[in-house]
């Protein structure tokens, strides 16, 4: 039987002559992490490059072929992206990544394909379905918590309230909260038409994961599954959440 074969979406270094590695050139890359727990139940993992439409091959040739997708974390969603001007310099993400993502993920779901959204995934997926994001959660939420710390890293955490009758809910009987890793500053503001909250930040409300209503499948956390080690206790287990993703394109791949 041959394995799932699950893409995600590439981080981009864009042309840079100051950059001394490869020259500058354009680059995709994937933190290894983010290979290793898309992996870890068996399921071959490719990072799949922006469709060569150049070369007569479309975004639906790349997602005919594939068995699901994950949009990987990084740099901000670019708020052009969603209709509002960024407020400062600084928060300005990178469309282009925008542009290939949303082109990459509509036609997944067009083929039915399930797509799980990490942190800016998360985002990018709102954003797809016509949701908004705040630019920046200390700016634009009264009395947030510190949901990013550049010195701890992905070593900060906060609970989470799981949403009664989600799909967090389900792979999670009787947990009302959950601790979660925490590395972002931006988080969604105006929910997409069709996206349901699975889960919030105690503190502050501010969304933590989403569903994506329908016949697809769409799921986004804003955590990061793959910074989070095996037996730690402390922390949400996500295996479970990667083994529905997968059973979701295996079910898919045998209709
Ligand atoms: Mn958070």
């Amino acid at each position: 039987m041959r394995r799932l074969r699950i893409g995600v979406s590439a981080c981009l270094f864009h042309a840079d002559r100051g950059r001394p590695v490869f020259n500058g050139k354009p680059l995709y890359y994937l933190e290894r992490s983010m290979a290793r727990w898309v992996g870890s139940q068996g399921a071959l993992v490719y990072l799949v490059p922006d469709a060569a439409e150049a070369d007569g091959i479309t975004v639906m040739d790349v997602a005919e072929d594939l068995d699901g997708l994950v949009l990987a974390g990084g740099v901000d969603v670019c708020p052009r992206t969603y209709g509002e001007e960024p407020t400062r310099p600084e928060w300005s993400g990178d469309a282009v990544r925008d542009a290939y993502e949303i082109a990459l993920l509509r036609a997944m779901v067009d083929a039915d394909k399930p797509v799980l959204g990490i942190c800016r995934g998360h985002q990018v997926l709102n954003v797809a379905f016509g949701g908004t994001l705040h630019q920046d959660i200390l700016e634009e939420v009264p009395g947030a918590r510190v949901h990013r710390d550049a010195v701890v890293y992905d070593q900060l955490s906060h609970e989470i309230r799981i949403e009664p009758g989600s799909w967090l809910a389900r792979l999670h009987p009787g947990r009302e909260t959950i601790t979660v890793n925490s590395v972002h500053h931006q988080a969604i503001d105006r929910l997409a038409e069709g996206a349901v909250v699975a889960a919030r930040s105690t503190e502050d409300l501010v969304i933590e994961a989403i569903e994506i209503r329908g016949p697809r499948w769409a799921r986004g956390v804003q955590w990061h599954p793959e910074f989070a080690y095996p037996g730690d206790g402390r922390l949400i287990d996500d295996a479970p959440m990667l083994t529905e993703f997968l059973q979701a394109a295996e079910a898919r791949r045998r209709s």
